[in-house]
Order: C-alpha cells, then sequence, then structure tokens
C-alpha cells in the first residue's frame, strides 16, 4: 500500500479580509483539493485555528482589528502549524520570519496563485516530514524567479527589469505610475483586482486618492496599449469591483 495517498485533504485556514483575494484563494486551494476555512479578521482566526487545527494558516498582516503580526504571535505561542503570512510591504519581511512574529514563510502581494501552490506544498511537505520523523535530504523550497525577464501578451511585451514596454517592437511611453500599474496587471493577470487592492499595491496604502485614480490611470493605459481604447481587450472592467488583465 502507498501511504503516500492520502484520504483525508490537509485543513488550510485563510485569514484575509480582502474580499477579492479571498475568493481567489478560497477557490484555487478548494480546486487544489484541500479543505479551507475562511476567515476575516484576527479574531476569529484565533477562535477557528483552536477549533479546526488546521494544517497550515494563510495569514494577512493587514487586518481589522487584531492585525496579522498579533495573531501570528499568539498562534505561536498555542501550535506549531506552519503560517505563511501575505504582506504588501517588503520592509516587514525580517520582522516577519524573525523570532519577533515566528512566521515560517512569507509571499508579497501581488503574488502568483501557482507561487502560492508552491509555498503551500512546501509547508505541508514540511509537517508531515516532521510529524513521520523522517530524515531527508530533500530541499522543500521551491524557490521561483520573483519576476520574469520578459511578459508577453500578443503584441505587447513588459521588460519588468528595463521598465519598457513595446508595442508591435515599439516603445509605449509610459509615466512611471502607468509602468508599475501596467507591471501590476500583467502580474495577475486573469485575475479580478479591486480598486482598493490596485490602490493599496501601486499607490501604497496610506494614498487617501480614492478609486477615481485608479480609474483615470486605467483610462491612460488603455489609450496607449489598447487598440480601441473604448472597446478594451486587455484591461476588462469587472463591474461593481475592479478590474481584469486578460493574459
Ligand atoms: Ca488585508
Amino acid at each position: 500500500m502507498d501511504s503516500s495517498n492520502e484520504v483525508v485533504s490537509p485543513k488550510i485556514l485563510v485569514v484575509e479580509d480582502e474580499t477579492a483575494i479571498a475568493e481567489t484563494l478560497e477557490y484555487n486551494l478548494t480546486r487544489q483539493g484541500y479543505t479551507v476555512f475562511m476567515s476575516a479578521n484576527g479574531f476569529s482566526a484565533l477562535q477557528m485555528a483552536r477549533q479546526e487545527a488546521p494544517d497550515l494558516v494563510i495569514l494577512d498582516i493587514m487586518l481589522p482589528g487584531m492585525d496579522g503580526l498579533e495573531v501570528c504571535r499568539v498562534l505561536r505561542q498555542e501550535t506549531n502549524v506552519p503560517i505563511l503570512m501575505l504582506t504588501a510591504r517588503t520592509e516587514e519581511i525580517d520582522k516577519i520570519v524573525g523570532l519577533e512574529v515566528g512566521a515560517d514563510d512569507y509571499l508579497t502581494k501581488p503574488f502568483s496563485m501557482r507561487e502560492l501552490q508552491a509555498r503551500v506544498k512546501a509547508q505541508l511537505r514540511r509537517v508531515r516530514l516532521i510529524r513521520e520523523e523522517i530524515h531527508s535530504a530533500e530541499e522543500p523550497t521551491n524557490d521561483e524567479a520573483p519576476q520574469p525577464k520578459k511578459l508577453t501578451f500578443g503584441n505587447l511585451v513588459i521588460v519588468p527589469d528595463r521598465r519598457e514596454a513595446l508595442l508591435t517592437g515599439h516603445p509605449v511611453q509610459l509615466k512611471p505610475m502607468e509602468f508599475d500599474l501596467l507591471l501590476y496587471l500583467a502580474h495577475n493577470r486573469n485575475l479580478v483586482l479591486s480598486r482598493d487592492q490596485i490602490l493599496e499595491k501601486v499607490w501604497g496604502w496610506d494614498y487617501n486618492g480614492g478609486s477615481r485614480t485608479v480609474d483615470v490611470h486605467i483610462r491612460w493605459l488603455r489609450e496607449k496599449i489598447e487598440a480601441n481604447p473604448a472597446a478594451p481587450e486587455r484591461i476588462i472592467t469587472v463591474r461593481g469591483v475592479g478590474y481584469r488583465f486578460e493574459g
């Protein structure tokens, strides 16, 4: 009998208050065969962790009430469950994985589902190895290059390192913010992104300009990269939510 054919699917607790990201995570992880529990704030996350004893916790830092760092500290005192933190700020990484907070791994927003799944598998494999007391030389982490050298979408090519976009081989004149926006959309292609999410990531979360700013920049960007800006085929408006970049 092959003991690796597990009947019980690993339980994952996802703590994320941003609906668009939470739904994407829930959908993808469920489809991967995990049993997923969702929580949108720190207090209910702790309750759920105690009640369901998940095999892995995916924990966003910015949460209403008790933030993710505090939740992580408390969980660490109670359990050895692997904790994968989500952060929009790279400055916090040392703190997150350091002794002070004690997360096992982190992902910087925006991240791809492939990246997330690789981290999830690595963490689950790690605990399974520890539980079964198997000492293997196998390297569990799967570090992919964070940014591809070129992103190609038909006749549109984005070169992140050079901060350059080409349309049928010709450079597109983009302002720095427009390029950042395009790159963010491209990295999150085929995902529905809320205006708040876009604001948080591209403009920084302290920005108070409102979602109009996003709409205006999207309009400018469309004029530069769409064949017909009035009938966009790359940056699609998702009614009542935000935008989706077709990849
Ligand atoms: Ca959040």
